[in-house]
């Protein structure tokens, strides 16, 4: 890579107009964050410098996510003058490795700041490929983690996910080096980022991330973690909390509000419209 990358979107950076808006990616469009990337050297060229590869989908300034190709997982990536936030990171070593490589082909800058949304395998197995971040997690998370080594593997592997991989990634698993107890602002340099564990849910831990928009004409990004899916019904298994999740989703709308943009752990970007109707299903579904 010639060209040294820049900040996706960041505000203090020369940016081109994304060609897609808003959109929010249902109607199967490629996923255009790299459309946002540009510098001195590439303005002229039809590829920007930094291009991570295809699959980034810029959600605002600053903010982008990825969908994994192993069971749909989002990856989300907060850009701030100081610091670079990756949230969740995939199911295996080498996915946390690529994701590495890609965010700081994005932004230039290592990643500092990692958010584990819940301690599924698929969403913290990738966590030792960023030795040098501040890992983020609910309080009782690390005590989870902790004791769900061997559980974590096997789910893994029942998910399709290499054996040997999977055995790897439980070696190496990473307890959150700062537990979150309720709410936390993040500071990235001009991009605080709100933390917050709106109640349970998908699981007893589950943590959100809120960013607010960098100007006054970018939509909020409510990354969700698994209390929200949209690429099929929410999953919930025994670590569930399934009578306290619909009030969650609400508390979960009272921090976006309407306009926010909201990212499912699994699927396309949803509105504040969806979240009240998949409040309303999983109440229905948990009744009695
Ligand atoms: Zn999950």
């Amino acid at each position: 890579m010639g060209a040294r990358p820049l900040p996706i979107g960041y505000p203090s950076v020369r940016t081109r107009t994304p060609r897609y808006g808003h959109g929010d990616g249902r109607d199967g469009r490629r996923a255009d964050t790299v459309a946002c990337v540009e510098s001195a050297e590439s303005a002229h060229d039809t590829e920007p410098a930094g291009a991570p590869g295809p699959g980034w989908e810029q959600l605002a300034h600053g903010v982008a996510r990825r969908r994994l190709p192993h069971l749909d997982v989002t990856i989300g990536l907060v850009v701030g003058a100081d610091g670079v936030l990756l949230i969740d990171t995939g199911s295996t070593l080498r996915e946390g490795a690529e994701l590495r490589a890609q965010a700081e082909s994005l932004t230039g800058r290592e990643v500092t700041h990692v958010v584990l949304t819940h301690g599924h395998f698929d969403h913290v197995f990738g966590a030792a490929a960023f030795p040098g971040a501040a890992v983020y997690g609910e309080r009782s998370l690390g005590e989870r983690l902790r004791g769900e080594r061997d559980a974590l593997r096997a789910d893994a592997v029942r998910h399709g996910t290499d054996p040997a991989e999977a055995a790897r990634a439980a070696e190496a698993l990473v307890l959150p080096s700062h537990p979150v107890r309720s709410e936390l602002t993040l500071d990235l340099g001009g991009r605080p980022v709100l933390l917050v564990h709106p109640g349970a849910g998908h699981t007893a831990h589950d943590l959100v991330v809120v960013v607010p928009g960098a100007t006054a004409s970018d939509p909020t990004v409510v990354f969700c973690g698994d209390l929200v899916e949209e690429s099929g019904d929410p999953q919930a298994g025994d670590d569930a909390v399934p009578a306290a999740w619909p009030a969650t989703l609400d508390a979960l709308l009272a921090r976006g509000g309407e306009t926010a943009r909201y990212v499912p752990g699994h699927g396309a970007v949803v509105d504040a419209r969806f979240l009240r109707a998949q409040r309303d299903a999983l109440a229905e579904r948990f009744a009695s």
